[in-house]
This record gives structure tokens, sequence and C-alpha cells, in this order.
């Protein structure tokens, strides 16, 4: 799938968690810096490929993701299995545990799980791909939802770009709509 489509499933599935698990204290900073975290968590998996957003977007970034990719095993390896997704996670936490003594009133945790839960609905939405997602590696299995290859989701096609993405903004419209009180309830919960 496309980064649009990953981060609009990202900002989706933290939207969930926010309003169904709301946690004990909020404060704008931790919300903003969360939902930043989720974006990233929710592109990051495919560092794995030369074309990801983030090598497009740095100078000779293209060389960098392809030296990348190689030490990473190629594209839909590593980053896309649970144990790549642990090894990334317990980095991300090394980095936030650097991080706090200036960054205030952020609840890292909260950034933490935003980080992640990115990174895991990337693997879900991958799952539903032609090309599948090693979940258990070292077991080299790709899996994918439905299990028949064919009738899965060819990244960047009609059926993500017309029917997944417009049917993620439906969702989260409908998920809204059904939930106000609670969405009202955690935003005025969210302190400075
Ligand atoms: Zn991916």
């Amino acid at each position: 799938m496309i980064a649009r489509t990953h981060d609009l499933a990202a900002i989706t599935a933290l939207g969930i968690v926010f309003v169904l698990l709301p946690p004990q204290s909020l404060s704008l900073a931790t919300l903003i810096i969360a939902v930043l975290a989720n974006l990233l968590g929710g592109i990051t998996p495919d560092i794995d490929q030369p074309t990801a957003p983030l090598w497009r977007n740095l100078p000779i970034g293209s060389f960098f993701g392809r030296i990348f990719g190689k030490l990473l095993g190629g594209h839909r390896f590593f980053t896309h299995s649970i144990i790549g997704v642990t090894v990334i996670a317990y980095l991300a936490h090394l980095l936030l545990l650097f991080l706090q003594p200036i960054m205030g009133s952020v609840n890292i945790d909260v950034v933490w799980w935003a980080f992640v839960i990115g990174i895991l609905s990337h693997l879900v939405m991958d799952t539903f791909t032609k090309e599948g997602v090693p979940w258990l590696l070292p077991i080299p299995i790709k899996f994918g939802i439905p299990p028949v290859r064919a009738w899965r989701i060819t990244t960047d096609k009609k059926i993500e770009n017309w029917i997944i993405f417009p049917g993620l903004l439906l969702f989260n419209c409908w998920f809204y709509f059904l939930y106000y009180d609670r969405v009202i309830e955690l935003l005025r919960s969210v302190t400075r």
C-alpha cells in the first residue's frame, strides 16, 4: 500500500484506541507528538524500500534507501515481521527515554504506544495486499487475507485508491459520529 493509505490507517487505529481506551491523562503536547509518532509509525516498515517517503525526501536518500533495504533483507522482510516490529519498538523506546528530559509534559508511554499502533496498522494493511506479510519471520511464509492471492489488493491500484482509502475515511466519519460523546469527553480532558 502507498504511504497515504498507511497514514490514514494508522491515524484511524490510533483514534479507535484513544476513544475506546482513553489514556488517564493527556496533555496537548502529548496528543500532538503522539499523532506525529503514529503517522511516522504508519510508514516506518517501508524504510526497507528505496522509494519510501523518508528516503525520497532526503538528499541522496534513494542511495541510503537501497543500502538500508539490502541490510533489512529487501522489501517486505524484517521490518514487516513481529520480530522486526519488536526490535524497532525497543529502539524507539530507548530514543524516547533519551529524549524525555527535553520533552517536558509529554507522556512518552502514550507516544510510544501511538508509534507502535502505527507500525502494527501498517502490517495489518499490507496483509490484505498480494505480496502478503512475513509476520512470523524467521519462518519464511508470507501471510495474506484472504488466503487466495488473486483476491487480494494490488498496491496503488483502483481498489486501494477508490475503495480502501475512501472506505477508511467513511469509517472514521461513522466511528466519530457513533462515539461523539466520548470524543468530546476525551478532548475536554486534554490538559495544557
Ligand atoms: Zn509495507
